[in-house]
């Protein structure tokens, strides 16, 4: 087999087991129509290394280096479509982008994406992902998630992969009005959490429990 047909064999691959993909995120409760696009999409094997990259398709979290993981599929369909519930998203903030495969289906649905990570590593190889794909709506940081964004603040949307023992105030405070912001909350034990921001204040649904890395204070060097 010459090296072209190899190639373009692991793509029509990857596109039908990425379809499996989509059948199961659907069996499993996921039903937003752009949630499940953006998943058919975006090629997941693009953001592993390549000793892992032929697990892409299964429905766990996978390592990606330094300690962190690129989040299960339906984790990250299920925490994009809390995001959205059915609007239109003009900017969002992301914060740890690790291997930028969250960005990706990001950039699919909304706006502007606007991604934090605190290893510079995995900022650089997610950046270089973004390029390839021709991501050109994703702007990735290397900063840390407990500060936001200011500068471009307010956010219609933050979701972040990444557990903090509670939600930062400061996060809250660059969250628009009628934005929501999603991630897991907690230490051992952990909640997926939304919190709403409303005209009057803040208000937080408890959905289910996860787990994540923990949100880390500061900038890592990898
Ligand atoms: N959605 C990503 C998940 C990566 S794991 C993916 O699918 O690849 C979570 C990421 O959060 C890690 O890359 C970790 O380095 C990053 N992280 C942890 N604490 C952070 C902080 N304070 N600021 C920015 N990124 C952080």
């Amino acid at each position: 087999m010459n090296r072209s047909a190899d190639v373009s064999g692991i793509g029509m691959t990857s596109q039908r087991t990425r379809e499996r993909l989509v059948q199961r995120l659907q069996e499993q409760g996921v039903s937003n129509i752009a949630v499940l696009d953006a998943m058919r999409n975006v090629p997941r094997h693009l953001f592993l290394d390549e000793a892992m990259a032929h697990r892409a398709y299964e429905d766990t979290a996978l390592p990606i280096g330094y300690q962190q993981t690129l989040s299960q599929p339906y984790i990250v369909a299920r925490m994009t479509e809390l995001l959205i519930t059915g609007r239109d998203l003009g900017k969002v903030l992301e914060i740890g982008s690790g291997s930028g495969y969250q960005s990706a289906v990001l950039a699919g649905i909304v706006g502007e994406v606007f991604a934090l990570e605190r290893i510079k590593p995995l900022l650089m190889a997610a950046r270089k992902r973004m390029r390839q794909l021709k991501l050109r709506n994703v702007q990735m940081r290397h900063g840390d998630g407990y500060e936001g964004w200011e500068s471009q603040a307010p956010f219609d949307g933050i979701l972040a992969a990444a557990a903090p023992e509670q939600v930062p105030q400061s996060l809250l405070a660059q969250l628009a009005v009628g934005g929501r912001l999603v991630m897991p909350v907690g230490g051992r034990e952990q909640t997926l959490v939304v919190v709403e921001r409303t005209d009057s204040g803040f208000e937080r649904y408890d959905i289910e429990p996860v787990r994540f890395v923990p949100l880390l204070p500061g900038l890592g060097n990898g």
